[in-house]
């Protein structure tokens, strides 16, 4: 990106309830990966604006009302909040779709939504939730308190920029901790508007600060090694986590990593094929392939596998392409031209055969399905993150589950069946976080959400978020007769 823009729309660090500049008034530009031209100015912060960040964040909890407040009280604003944020679903989502190229309708209708509801639920989950208590034979009584832990560093990836920061920001809040957002550097614009609606809703200065800047000798390692931060959630890549995990460890701070994943997709003979071939299009294509959960190994059981194959390359091929702009576009561009180039370099060298996709114009990349690829072919073994698929063929159970845990990856899996006991068997024998049968991104919040090996560390949801954002407390009463 640019440091120089001729954008007019501007976002800043949202801090201590201000929208602000940088100290040293640095900026860079967001650029729509449509048109290929900076729409945004975007204040860019280092080490000293996540500082005075935390430092906001840091006063808010240790003197203001925040983490004090009664849960229906802190509960209420943060319902405010997503009140306002879908009465801004429009702004909303033009910006992410100009930040990332995101189709709009997509935005609008799916991760606006879903950013309100994670406002909804985390507030209504802190308020509901119960605790334990421990009635002991020797008398006493213990019981569990679940108590903020502080200031909640929230570092986060540009392919689902609002509906991740939520998913952090909002369990965060609703457990009375103070925030401090780094948003990825491609998609700035969204955590400044949502910050902006927060102040808005009326939570308190300091209780959310937005901080933009850079990843590593920037804002965001700046965050991970700072000893007043009290936990870090991080969703991004694999080797960004691993980074993350050994800053973190200087001051011991604990820290989630929701990570890359390769997930891999099987289609059983007895499947639904009807139902197999949506869903199998949309968990690879949605959103360009940039999608962590993404199918994008699929593995076809042989009696089925011509047919399937046909099926699937024709509804890859009827998927509307093009200007994310426009209301009827399912596939947009990829979110920068350092993604593009990174996609279209496994295009370089498939280790298989193209069956239909491709280069587009700009920073497109069509959908693309490649078979024939050997197992240890780059594209079935690392996360491509983009519209690009294999198509492999097995021809028993147990092989299908050995190719699909033959991944360093562990997010998410899914299967196509309409036998209910395998549907159960292979469930259990997958090693991943999330298994899916005959659907696909089905998610109940209270569920575990997270993954195994390179996809990350612990998982967040329901009491998975608190156990995450709150210290729990064992208190030991002694009852008199
Ligand atoms: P990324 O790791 O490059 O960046 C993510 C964030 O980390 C950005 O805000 C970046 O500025 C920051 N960052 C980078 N280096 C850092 C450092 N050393 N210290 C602190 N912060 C640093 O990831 P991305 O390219 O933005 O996102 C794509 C990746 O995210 C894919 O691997 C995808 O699978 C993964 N992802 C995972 C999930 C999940 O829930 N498991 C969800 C979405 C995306």
């Amino acid at each position: 990106m640019s440091a120089e823009s001729t954008a007019t729309t501007s976002f800043g660090h949202v801090i201590d309830g201000e929208e602000r500049g940088s100290l040293g008034n640095e900026h860079f530009a967001s650029v729509d990966p449509w048109t290929r031209e900076p729409w945004a100015d975007v204040a860019l912060g280092g080490a000293a604006e996540a500082d005075l960040a935390v430092a906001a964040a840091r006063r808010a909890f240790d003197e203001g009302p925040w983490p004090r407040m009664g849960l229906a009280e802190r509960g209420a604003l943060l319902h405010r909040l997503a009140d306002l944020v879908e009465s801004h679903a429009d702004e909303l989502a033009r910006a992410e779709s100009r930040d990332m190229g995101k189709p709009v309708a997509d935005a609008r209708d799916k991760d606006v939504p879903r950013t309100a509801l994670n406002f909804r639920f985390f507030a209504d989950h802190a308020r509901l939730v119960t605790a334990e208590t421990y009635p002991m034979d020797s008398g006493h009584h213990a019981y569990s308190r679940y108590e903020p832990v502080g200031v909640v560093a929230a570092i986060a990836p540009w392919n689902f920029p609002l509906m991740l920061e939520s998913w952090k920001v909002a369990p965060a809040l609703a457990w009375g901790n103070t925030v401090v957002l780094k948003p990825a550097e491609d998609t700035p614009a969204t955590a400044t508007i949502l910050a902006r609606l927060a102040v808005e809703a009326g939570l308190p200065p300091g209780v959310f600060n937005v901080v933009h800047g850079y990843g590593p000798g920037s804002a965001g390692e700046a965050l991970t090694t700072d000893a007043r931060v009290d936990r870090i959630t991080f969703t991004g890549e694999s080797g960004t986590g691993r980074a993350i995990a050994g800053a973190a460890a200087r001051h011991l701070t604990p820290v989630s990593l929701e990570l890359g994943g390769k997930g891999a997709n099987l289609v059983f003979a007895d499947a639904d094929l009807d139902d197999a071939v949506d869903w199998s299009i949309k968990a690879i294509f949605s959103n360009a392939g940039q999608v962590c959960l993404a199918g994008s190994r699929l593995f076809v059981e042989r009696p089925v596998l011509e047919e399937f194959t046909a099926r699937f390359v024709a509804a890859a091929e009827a998927l509307r392409v093009g200007d994310p702009a426009q209301e009827s576009t399912q596939v947009g561009p990829l979110a920068s031209q350092e993604h593009w180039r990174k996609v279209t370099g496994f295009l370089d060298e498939p280790g298989g055969k193209v069956l239909t996709g491709g280069r587009g114009d700009g920073w497109v990349v069509r959908p693309t399905v490649i078979v024939d690829a050997p197992l240890d072919a780059r594209v079935h073994r690392e996360e491509i993150f983009g519209p690009v698929v294999t198509v492999t063929p097995f021809d028993t159970e147990d092989e299908a589950v050995r190719l699909a845990n033959d991944s360093p990856f562990g997010l998410n899996a899914m299967l196509f069946t309409e036998n209910l006991s395998r549907a159960h068997r292979v469930s259990a024998a997958l090693r991943a976080g999330t298994v899916w049968t005959n659907c696909f991104f089905v998610r109940d919040l209270r569920a575990p959400f997270g993954g195994v090996g390179d996809s990350g560390w612990g998982r967040e949801g329901g009491t998975f978020s608190r156990e995450f954002f709150t210290e729990p407390k064992a208190c030991v009463m002694a009852v008199r007769a």
